[in-house]
């Protein structure tokens, strides 16, 4: 599969040594492919082993969760923490609670983490987390006894200089919120431990923004070099929670309509646009419903629902994926090429299958990827470190201000990186490279640690 002989024989051990993990495998895989004219012109990676240790986590901690239902019925879950890679600052990256969630999720979110986290200039290692809890129907008061039993042995291994946890899937500001209480309660520490905390106790503004905000000004960004304008255009978005609202509110903004959002019972498409504060802010109420269910939408402003099918269908300019991993697969590719649609902006953590990738690649269609553009909302996250370091916090302008330049710098360093290695246009490619350069460099750096 690679050309070069190294890259083979370490992607062999991580499939020997990970057996069965496909998504873990997938992540590696994506990689690999793009380091490959890096790791052929110099010796020092291989000589270092950089590559190797990078596709080992530094650690994984897995635990047992229990905890008391609302009936009195003892529950047990099971909680991992994935230490992926320490050598430009602490681990960082979200929490998952999902029932999903299982040791190869885990380690393919963190090894995403490490590239994307190098890619946003700021000093944060690779981490990930989370649980297979599910939190659908689950009540307020189950939420909490599920946070704080997690965040019991949790607190063990993360701390502000260590490991600084976040949101991710079924984990928002209420989750963090719950955590950050506990946390506080073992340690008597009051310090910036987690990210997208609440406003009154530290969170950053625009952090709730951060992901769909940064997705959108990398889109723009890319527009722009193929001469092309976000006003007027037409978006298909998946999913309805923290990331899609975002995007959806960004795009408006700018003068482009988002016509799809998704849930996992199905999409719904609506001609005029999600273009009114109440349809926007009825993303929000949908998710803190907690039902799951985009028909509320189809319900509320009459528009259609189509059942257990995907937004792919659709005919827009601008396709962002922005659910769960592997939700476009090679059908769902087909008929985005047939649809005519010529960019595909991946804003969901890993969207898009291995078979879909190759289609909309050899297709001509522009693929920019989700380590670059969803870097936005960990961005700020990072930004969340400094104010809480300072103990100081920036307006929602400076904020939104250096966000914008992340993001556009992301897409910059991207483009940069794929030229040089005769790559040009490869956006895929140029985010691998750029996020692998500057952790490679520290780990060689650094000697053998880890
Ligand atoms: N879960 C988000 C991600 O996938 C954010 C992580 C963070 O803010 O630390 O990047």
């Amino acid at each position: 599969m690679f050309k070069s002989e190294y890259l083979q024989k370490v992607y062999a051990s991580v499939e020997a040594r990970n057996p069965g993990e496909n998504e873990f495998l997938q992540a590696v895989r994506d990689v690999l492919e793009s380091l490959e004219p890096v790791v052929m012109q110099d010796s020092k990676f291989e000589k270092n082993g950089v590559i190797e240790r990078m596709v080992e986590p530094e650690r994984m901690i897995s635990f047992r969760v229990s905890w008391v239902d609302d009936n009195g019925q003892v529950q047990v879950n099971r909680g991992y923490r994935v230490q992926f890679n320490s050598a430009i600052g602490p681990y960082k990256g979200g929490l998952r609670f999902h029932p999903s969630v299982n040791a190869s999720i885990m380690k393919f979110l963190g090894f995403e983490q490490t590239f994307k986290n190098s890619l946003t200039g700021l000093p944060m290692g690779g981490g990930k987390g989370g649980s297979d809890f599910d939190p659908r129907g689950r009540s307020d008061g189950e939420i909490m006894r599920f946070c704080q039993s997690f965040m019991t042995e949790l607190a063990k291994h993360i701390g502000a200089d260590t490991d600084v946890p976040a949101g991710d899937i079924g984990v928002g500001a209420r989750e963090v919120g719950y955590l950050y209480g506990q946390y506080k309660r073992l340690r008597n520490e009051f310090t910036g431990v987690l990210t997208g905390k609440g406003r009154s106790f530290g969170g950053s503004l625009i952090r709730p923004e951060a992901t769909g905000f940064g997705a959108v000004y990398y889109a723009v960004e890319m527009l722009k070099t193929f001469g092309e304008d976000i006003k007027g255009k037409t978006f298909a978005v998946s999913g309805f929670g923290n990331v899609a609202w975002g995007t959806v509110k960004k795009v408006n903004e700018l003068g482009g309509k988002v016509v799809t959002v998704s849930g996992p019972d199905g999409y719904i498409y609506d001609e005029d646009g999600i273009c009114t504060e109440e349809k926007i802010n009825f993303l929000l109420e949908m998710r803190a419903s907690g039902r799951d269910k985009v028909k509320d939408y189809a319900d509320k402003f009459g528009v259609p629902y189509f059942e257990g099918k995907r937004p792919w269908e659709v005919k827009v300019d601008v396709v962002m994926p922005c659910a769960t991993q592997n939700e476009v697969g090679l059908e769902d590719a087909k008929n985005i090429v047939a649809n005519g649609v010529k960019y595909y902006v991946e804003v969901a953590n890993m969207p898009t299958t291995d078979e879909a990738v190759s289609y909309l690649k050899a297709n001509k269609v522009v693929i920019a990827p989700s380590k670059a553009v969803n870097a936005g909302g960990v961005a700020v996250s990072g930004l969340e470190m400094s104010q809480n370091s300072m103990r100081y916090s920036w307006t929602a302008e400076e904020v939104d201000a250096k966000l914008h330049q992340i993001m556009s710098d992301i897409y910059k360093n991207s483009w940069e990186a794929a030229k040089k290695y005769g790559m040009e246009g490869d956006l895929i490619a140029g985010a691998n490279i750029a996020g692998f350069e500057k952790v490679a460099d520290a780990m060689i750096a650094q000697g053998v640690a880890y």
